[in-house]
């Protein structure tokens, strides 16, 4: 397999008052478990249903109720750790991170804070072509998520909705190797990326079920490599954490913001205290929601109503053995099988139904022709058509492939291809037969062509005086001789013709 070797991006600098300063950044991912089912009750993890209808006894903390481990979420676990290259921990363990809210009736919430079933793994997260920052991966746990408190249907009164009380999360934390608000963005849409070809994470950010929480410091130029190379945290400055963001453009303007208010702070002389914010998009500023001294104290301990996770070797070499291509794989496949640029081969890699429609089209055929087609004539039909999806589209991978296969064949010329394509985008049928049938086939006949060269260049004698001065006029000859003939003629023979007939 083809292996790149990739530039590291260079870290965002903000120039201060006083100096230019850079950006540290850890994301703790909260991404929802695709199942069907909850982490420790048969319950329905369906989005959407009616409030309050998918709720065990123990998902609304009844008493003498215990939770039973849901094991498809463990394997869930499992596969996306395996994606991330992470070490799987055999042995796991859950704990009790103990506060009150009332969307959490337990008054705990079951996690795993001293033994998390993924270790550590890395990310690739590709910037631009050729250049891309690998995020180390600190740990995957699995935790229950909570319910929904609803404020504003009524002036009086908070309601509570249990249905995704206690369905699984994984909480995927990375190291603080993130250095920039682009890079934070990208890095949460190469996860979900990862996690959607997995097939264990929806990845659906305005319905919840992949949100982060950024925290963000800011350093002189030269301290985080200090840090990289000691592992040694005091290098680094005192980071705020921003929670609960579900969106990649207000994680992008909220680091930005964050990282401004810190320089300020520092800069007139204070000291950043580490704290929770939250950021409010509206007014474009995050505010303090807690202070490390009114954080809460959760008294974690060991659940005692859940034994310890253990799993087999055998097993988990069973799920990888299971897993499919991933992103960085297939990308690198179909630079290397069809020739593809980076660019196209991620935009083609973006997802897997783009992928497999793109591979249906070039297998046999040639990759970047196709590609082309693909991205350029598809993508962008499609774009223009009420923003369709790939699952939308009319045309099918074989309809593409037979034009393209018109083009090799040399049966029809690119600018042809062009309105074939929209025939069949519109009307359908097979491209061959709409050819045959409506008389589109290039004319190769070089004595048909030979034919209207002549004529245009009789028609013409001002013009064939002046391109024998200036050769480059040549073009308008191709131009006449392409517009008699309805533009059926292989352009390179007019070209090879009208040359011949000028110079000669
Ligand atoms: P906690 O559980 O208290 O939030 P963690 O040690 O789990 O603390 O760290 C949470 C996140 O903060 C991790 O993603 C980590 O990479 C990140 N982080 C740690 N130190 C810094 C720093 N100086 N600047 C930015 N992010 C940091
Ligand atoms: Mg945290």
């Amino acid at each position: 397999m083809l292996d790149l070797t990739y530039e590291t991006p260079k870290p965002k600098v903000i120039a201060g008052a006083k100096h230019d300063w850079e950006l540290v950044i850890g994301l703790e991912v909260h991404a929802q478990v695709a199942t069907n089912a909850k982490l420790f009750s048969g319950a329905s993890t369906q989005f959407g249903a009616e409030p309050n209808s998918n709720v065990a006894f123990v998902d609304a903390g009844m008493p003498g109720m215990l939770p039973v481990i849901n094991e498809e979420c463990v394997a869930q676990a499992v596969r996306t750790g395996l994606g991330l290259k992470a070490d799987i921990n055999l042995y796991s363990a859950f704990d009790r991170k103990n506060y009150f809210y009332p969307d959490l009736p337990q008054g705990y919430q079951i996690s795993q804070l001293y033994h998390p079933i993924v270790g550590e793994g890395e990310v690739h997260v590709d910037m631009e072509p050729g250049i891309a920052r690998t995020v180390r991966i600190e740990r995957i746990h699995l935790e229950q998520d909570a319910g929904k408190s609803i404020h504003d249907m009524d002036p009086a009164m908070s309601f509570v909705d249990l249905n995704r009380t206690g369905v699984a999360l994984m909480e995927i934390v990375s190291r603080p190797d993130i250095r920039g608000p682009e890079e934070a963005a990208a890095y949460v849409s190469k996860l979900r990326q990862i996690m959607r070809y997995l097939g264990t994470c929806d990845g659906n950010m305005q319905n919840g079920n992949l949100r982060a929480d950024v925290n963000v410091s800011i350093c002189l130029p030269g301290a985080y490599e200090k840090y990289m190379g000691t592992q040694d945290f005091s290098h680094l400055g005192t980071r705020c954490e921003i929670k609960n963001m579900n969106s990649l453009r207000f994680i992008q303007q909220a680091i930005e913001v964050e990282a401004k208010r810190q320089i300020a702070i520092v800069e007139a002389g204070g000291e950043v205290e580490q704290e929770t914010r939250l950021y409010d998009p509206d007014k474009g500023e995050t505010r303090s929601m807690r202070s490390k001294e009114e954080a809460h104290d959760y008294r974690y301990f060991p659940c005692p109503d859940l034994l310890p996770l253990e799993i087999e070797q055998d097993w988990v070499d069973d799920l990888a053995s299971k897993l499919p291509e991933l992103p960085d794989e297939k990308r690198l496949r179909f630079i290397s099988d069809f020739g593809l640029s980076e660019y196209d081969a991620a935009v083609l890699t973006a997802d897997t139904t783009n992928a497999a429609y793109f591979e249906q089209v070039a297998e046999g055929r040639d990759g970047k022709l196709a590609a082309n087609w693909v991205i350029n004539e598809l993508f962008g039909r499609l774009k223009k058509d009420d923003d369709k999806s790939i699952t939308q589209s009319p045309v099918t991978p074989e309809q593409l492939g037979g034009i393209i296969d018109l083009i090799t064949s040399d049966a029809i010329s690119g600018k042809i291809a062009k309105d074939l394509f929209e025939i069949v985008y519109t009307e359908g049928g097979d491209p061959a037969e709409i050819v045959e049938a409506r008389g589109m086939k290039q004319v190769t006949d070089t004595g048909a062509i030979e034919a209207a060269v002549d004529e245009i260049i009789a028609a013409n004698p001002d013009q064939v005086a002046k391109a024998k001065e200036n050769p480059k006029l040549a073009g308008w000859f191709v131009g006449q001789v392409m517009k008699a003939t309805g533009g059926k003629a292989n352009p390179k023979a007019v070209n090879q013709l009208v040359a011949k007939k000028l110079n000669g």
